[in-house]
């Protein structure tokens, strides 16, 4: 270019168009239809982030770039598109990188952007600003990590990153942007035809017509069949084809956490409420779009009783098969393809054994008719049922409201009691039963969905995110956090009998989270009655105004771990 500066003259220069690296990268996101970008400024990223506004693109500044990769990571679970996060060099790309191997960790697709620092200097360790090798770092943690150093690779570095978090198992990609590359100038009708728009980002996957044979086979001869729905078969947008393919087995389901909603909780096979049951006693499981991790006991052990399973597994990633138990009926492909190649397969289909439907709702209903007094409790301090209880009617009256939610005991107690009713409308902790998402997914699944989100927070899980708050006013969302208050981690009555600091596990008491929301100009209420409750979080649903409600509950209410006190190590040198 600065050759033909020389041979045809300084106007000739000044004529022709230019565009840069901030410009490149802003165009190549919104070709491929991204509209929100959840980060936080600073360098060498601010820039970017007012040019991306200018230009159409939502950006969402958070007070903490984990939050915003949260918010980032369920945007893509939410809405099958790669969520954006863009944060600064080392620290910031430090804070997003939980957030990114959360993505990756729960399969939803989301790319960290990042600015870093020179690479020359970086490299040669002389102790740039914010100096990190931060490819280097981010690799193990997702999918696909890609550097750019010229701006003519901006097109195909956004395309690739977006098809690698997209398609096949969704997953997280970094993108690793060095401060010099957004300066960097080139003709902009060249850097037009730099750029991709990526075709088919997610390619379907079709099954074998032999695998899916197979399945049915082994579905259609079992005499106790189970079908598990995880939080794969929530993101594939397939409800109506995995409705109908439920309902024309006629099988009893069980959905996993995020996968609640996909069919009613209060469908006639939901088999929710008898959990324990079903897993312990079917004798063929067919799992969609879900892993045999350690949410499910890894498909082995006194969980799943002393009956053999036979095992068909429905899932994008071949690999997943077998990974902790022989799987008999391995369907390869996109849920979607797959249940609508099972369906159209099935032909007439058996009525589901009598005597198996009989022995599920049997349990089902018992245990539901166990819960319910509790939860029509209206004690005061509350107690987990009460509060629940008051909630999971507003849930029922507001079913298409998102659900937030995280804790211990208000998590494993709210996943329990809340029914949902449609798919994707409870979002929590995930594969890793993380504390912190609770800020950044309302935010993002408010901006995503336009729908109200209710988030059920524990006291200790909200701290992990709780200034978002601010966030939450400054850009008005229609959010509702009601705080569980119990004093502390678990529980609030831990005593330490060895000096005067607060034993590890306890907060403040009687502290007042409602003040935090106050301080921002939201709406802050101290509910102390499950009546009270249900009336300040029907206000806050039906006005839209940012709100947070502190629940106090009793500091004696909960257990340890809520319902996984089991995976704490036990010391056998502990003084009693
Ligand atoms: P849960 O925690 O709800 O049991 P997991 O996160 O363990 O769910 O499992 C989700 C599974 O769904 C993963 O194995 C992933 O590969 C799979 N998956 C995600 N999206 C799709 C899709 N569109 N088609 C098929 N499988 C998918
Ligand atoms: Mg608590």
């Amino acid at each position: 270019m600065a050759d033909a500066a020389v041979k045809q003259g300084p106007a000739a220069e000044v004529e022709q168009e230019l565009t840069d690296g901030f410009h490149l990268v802003i165009d190549a996101l919104k070709l491929n239809g991204v509209e929100t970008i959840y980060g936080v400024p600073g360098i060498p990223i601010t820039d970017f982030g007012r040019m991306a506004q200018a230009e159409g693109i939502r950006v969402i500044s958070f007070r903490h770039e984990q939050n915003a990769g949260y918010a980032a990571s369920i945007a893509g679970f939410l809405t099958k598109k790669p969520g954006v996060c863009l944060t600064v060099s080392a620290p910031g790309f430090l804070n997003g990188l939980t957030a990114l191997a959360h993505a990756t960790t729960n399969c939803f697709p989301m790319i960290l952007i990042s600015g870093s620092s020179e690479r020359e200097v970086v490299d040669l360790q002389q102790g740039d600003y914010e100096e990190m090798d931060q490819l280097a770092i981010a690799k193990p943690l997702c999918k696909a990590a890609f550097r750019v150093l010229h701006a003519a690779d901006i097109g195909i570095a956004v395309a690739r990153a977006i098809r690698a978090a997209v398609s096949g198992r969704p997953g997280g990609v970094y993108l690793d942007l060095p401060a010099k590359l957004f300066g960097q100038v080139m003709d902009a009708t060249a850097g037009k035809k730099s750029l991709v728009k990526v075709i088919d980002a997610a390619p379907a996957q079709l099954p074998a017509p032999d695998a899916i044979k197979r399945a049915l086979d082994v579905l259609k001869g079992a005499k106790r069949p189970l079908i598990i729905l995880g939080k794969g078969a929530a993101y594939a947008q397939a409800d109506d084809a995995i409705r109908s393919f439920v309902e024309k087995s006629g099988v009893p389901f069980l959905p996993m956490s995020m996968g609640k909603g996909l069919l009613p909780d209060t469908h006639p096979q939901c088999a929710g409420a008898a959990r324990s049951t079903v897993l312990a006693q079917s004798d063929v499981v067919m799992l969609i779009g879900a892993r045999l991790n350690w949410l499910l006991s890894h498909g082995k052990g006194k969980t799943w009783g002393a009956e053999p399973k036979k095992f068909i597994q429905i899932d994008i990633e071949p690999k997943e098969m077998d990974s902790n138990v022989e799987i008999v009926a391995p369907v390869v492909g996109d849920i979607g393809s797959c249940v609508n190649a099972m369906l159209a397969a099935m032909g007439t289909w058996p009525a589901a054994p009598a005597d198996w439907m009989k022995t599920v709702t049997t349990k089902r209903d018992e245990n539901v008719a166990k819960m319910a007094p509790r939860l029509m409790n209206n004690n005061v301090p509350m107690d987990y049922h009460g509060a629940l209880g008051v909630l999971r009617t507003i849930v029922k009256e507001r079913p298409d409201a998102i659900l937030v939610n995280e804790g211990a005991n208000t998590l494993d107690l709210a996943r329990g009691i809340i029914d949902m009713y449609q798919p994707r409308k409870r979002i929590d902790v995930g594969t890793w039963g993380i504390m912190g998402i609770g800020m950044g997914y309302s935010i993002a699944a408010a901006i995503e969905t336009g729908k109200p989100v209710l988030a059920i927070e524990g006291d200790s899980a909200f701290g992990f995110s709780g200034m978002e708050v601010e966030t939450i006013c400054r850009y008005k969302l229609p959010v509702c956090i009601v705080v569980f208050n119990n004093d502390g981690i678990y529980r609030g009555t831990d005593v330490n009998s060895v000096s005067s600091d607060p034993a590890p596990t306890v907060f403040v008491k009687g502290a007042r989270y409602d003040k935090m929301m106050e301080a921002f100009g939201g709406v802050g209420v101290n509910a102390t009655s499950p009546d009270e409750l249900k009336r300040a979080v029907n206000e806050a649903m039906d006005s839209g105004k940012p709100t947070l409600i502190n629940a106090v509950l009793d500091p004696a209410a909960g257990s340890e771990s809520g319902r996984i006190g089991n995976l704490n190590p036990q010391s056998v040198l502990r003084k009693k």
